[in-house]
């Protein structure tokens, strides 16, 4: 009888090259050349990103696959050469892990999958956790890479909000030298795909954003809202090197999964993600770099919101907040200044605005010019005429707020996978993609 089998891996990437996903085209692939039918798209699933010790992206990955119960050792054997032949290893830590799953995901590690975006785990709640939902994990060096290659499994990406990313790898002998693929051919795929497919490119700066800088084996990837979007954009590109392998994957990027989380001040630990809300606590302060910090009371206490001068319009917009504005404010945790934690921004969503009340000067009833101060308490001069007025005050003036009550977000540059583009949910589409569909033969593409 088939049975649905679940493979998660983490890990298996470091600063000397690899990458995860790389890792889980290779399985998958190998899978179904020896006749095995995939249940799904692979799944590129992206973790809490404000877990420092996590290689960049912090992304763990998930193959489905139904299986014959005599065939599970062969799957499981093959996941496991897998996972080792790819793991690019270094000295600062990379800890492969993979997980089984055999059968339906049970609830107990649907949460945990959830809390993998918002929290911090730890191996030994992974280890429990996988007891608990029947699934047995294996870690080939260190064991932090359990606890993606759980959650990975553990995501539901078939049916909560999800995209599409088609990822093409390098062949061996190029791996390390800089990547050679058309700019130009980038600008046109995006100006045709723009809506259905995201982050291609920054629109600040102008750079092309497809593809990474460093040793890992992607040569570029595509995101976007369908298997159909992802793999038309991908054609319009000029690849002017032969790639090894391409792969279209199911993701939780660009979906803002990580913020999805209502925290309180005074329950903040260091590295969470999540969502607060309250006022404006005092003028935002703009620091040596263009960096802005607000403070940001709740009911429960006050937070430090740091915002970096790399995310643009999103710092630019913090430094024009006004003490009692009402916002919501998500991001990552970092560390505590003289008590108070400091909130990484992300994404800052305006509620309220406050009048902005600027004192002035009137003018001159003699003559119309403008009037100044003669000192404090001794009223006031006209420029112009000279006329004095003793009585006269300053007076109230509403400024226009540039602000508006609308999500702020940074520029794709400076943006998570995770980040939602332009804060716009998009509905998972009711038509039934089958991955069979998908095969893609690298013959295709060189
Ligand atoms: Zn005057």
């Amino acid at each position: 009888m088939l049975t649905e089998f679940h493979i998660g891996i983490d890990d298996t990437d470091s600063d000397k090259g690899g990458c995860t996903t790389y890792t889980a085209t290779v399985l998958f692939q190998e899978l179904i050349e020896r006749g095995f039918k995939p249940s799904d798209f692979p799944w590129l699933v992206r973790l809490n990103p404000n877990i420092p010790w996590k290689t960049r992206g912090n992304g763990a990955l998930a193959v489905h696959f139904f299986v014959e119960e005599d065939q599970i050792e062969d799957v499981q054997r093959a996941a496991l050469e897998t996972v080792e032949e790819t793991t690019v290893a270094s000295t600062r830590g990379t800890d492969p892990a993979v997980a089984f799953l055999k059968g339906q995901v049970p609830r107990a590690l649907r949460k945990y999958s959830t809390r993998a975006l918002h929290d911090v785990l730890t191996v030994r709640e992974a280890r429990a956790v996988a007891t608990k939902a029947g699934a047995e994990v294996h870690a080939m060096m260190g064991v932090q890479g359990v606890i993606g290659s759980l959650a990975a499994i553990g995501a539901g990406l078939d049916s909560v909000e999800h995209t599409f990313e088609i990822i093409a790898y390098r062949i061996r002998e190029n791996l390390g030298s800089p990547r050679r693929i058309d700019h130009e051919s980038v600008k046109l795929m995006n100006a045709k795909y723009e809506d259905r497919t995201f982050n291609n490119l920054d629109p600040e700066s102008g750079r092309v954003l497809v593809s990474p800088h460093g040793l890992d084996p992607v040569l570029l990837g595509i995101r976007g809202y369908s298997p159909q979007h992802v793999l038309g954009a991908f054609n319009e590109v000029q690849l002017n090197e032969e790639i090894e392998r391409v792969m279209i994957f199911r993701t939780n990027q660009g979906t803002d999964a990580h913020l999805g989380k209502a925290r309180r001040a005074v329950d903040l630990e260091p590295h969470q993600s999540g969502v607060l809300t309250g006022r404006v606590d005092e003028m935002p302060r703009v620091l040596r770099g263009g960096h802005v910090i607000f403070r940001l009371r709740d009911d429960s206490g006050l937070v430090d919101c740091a915002v970096y001068q790399p995310t643009g319009s999103l710092a630019m917009a913090a430094r024009d907040l006004l003490p009692g504005d009402r916002v919501r404010a998500s991001g990552g945790i970092r560390g505590w200044r003289e008590g108070r934690p400091t909130l990484n921004l992300e994404k800052l969503e305006v509620l309220h605005l406050v009048e902005k009340i600027q004192h002035v000067n009137p003018t001159c009833s003699n003559c119309g010019g403008r009037c100044e101060s003669m000192g404090r308490g001794q009223g006031l001069r006209c420029k112009k005429c000279g006329q004095q007025n003793e009585n006269a005050a300053k007076i109230l003036v509403r400024q226009q707020r540039h602000l508006q009550l609308t999500i702020y977000v940074p520029p794709p540059r400076a943006r998570r996978h995770l980040t939602m583009p332009d804060s716009k949910p998009r509905n998972i589409s009711n038509e039934y993609l089958r991955v069979e569909d998908f095969q893609l033969r690298v013959e295709d593409f060189n």
